[in-house]
């Protein structure tokens, strides 16, 4: 079945508001050609950027996302941000238990359920990450802690709901070391993901959702990854901070995507 490539820069904590608005000013000439029926363009700002990107943008085929959201509406909770603070900035997206928000900031997969149910509550479309650790993979464990996060992670939500979602596959090893998976190595991964997905959610939701791959995409390796079957594009970071490499990037992984 075919499924439309979904590229999303992951800025992370770079980019000024000034920063921000001259990436994207030069990216949309740079990507204007890209068919929005074929691929989906995101790129992922700091909270105080989002603003200056979203004007940015206006009008454009870039979508806005974001990196984070909280499972509450409002309160308490000092230095997080609400869903619907996000739909008020513009933003479309958001990117759900990265292995940093993991790694530095106590996520879990109970936190990310909560979040990810607050996401959709209020019609934002998460971007949900996954990844095993190096030693994880090499302890035999890949499969097993993938299942844990996706089980704890989709937890309660339906069939329907799960069919729209986007995953990120990022192996904690691959993101920003230069090392990636091999698109084989990927490829085996993911087709593991998807048919979870169908034990869980039923084939029609396995067939349908989007699985990102995450993890040192750069322009040179993005074809060959996003050549396989159940690669469907990727959580970029890196390469995502330079117009011209991102831009690059998302020409070659739509157009082997869908060769
Ligand atoms: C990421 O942080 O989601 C990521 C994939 O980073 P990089 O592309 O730099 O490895």
């Amino acid at each position: 079945m075919a499924r439309k490539t979904v590229i999303a820069g992951n800025w992370k904590m770079n980019k000024t508001a000034a920063e921000g608005k001259a990436l994207v000013e030069a990216l949309k000439g740079l990507v204007a050609d890209v068919c929005p029926a074929r691929a989906e363009i995101i790129v992922c700002p700091p909270f105080t950027t989002l603003g200056a990107v979203a004007e940015a943008i206006a009008g454009s085929n870039i979508k806005l996302g974001a990196q984070n959201v909280h499972w509450e509406k409002s309160g308490a909770f000092t230095g997080e941000i609400s869903a619907d603070m996000l739909k008020e900035a513009g933003v479309e997206y958001v990117i759900i238990g990265h292995s940093e928000r993991r790694q530095y900031f106590g996520e879990t997969d109970a936190t990310v359920n909560q979040r990810l149910k607050a996401a959709l509550n209020a019609g934002l479309k998460p971007i949900v990450c996954i990844g095993e650790t190096l030693e994880e993979r090499e302890s035999g464990n890949t499969e097993k802690v993938l299942a844990a996060q996706l089980s704890g992670g989709l937890a309660g939500l339906d069939a329907e709901v799960v069919a729209g979602l986007i995953l990120a596959y990022e192996p904690v090893w691959a993101i920003g070391t230069g090392k990636t998976a091999t698109p084989e190595m990927a490829e085996e991964t993911h087709r593991f993901i998807r048919s979870f997905v169908a034990g869980e959610f039923g084939q029609a939701a396995a067939d349908a959702i989007t699985i990102q791959y995450g993890g040192s995409m750069k322009p040179e390796n993005a074809a060959a990854l996003c050549a396989q079957a159940d690669i469907d594009g990727g959580l970029i970071g890196g390469a995502a901070l330079k117009a011209d490499s991102f831009a690059a990037l998302v020409k070659n992984a739509i157009a082997a995507g869908q060769a």
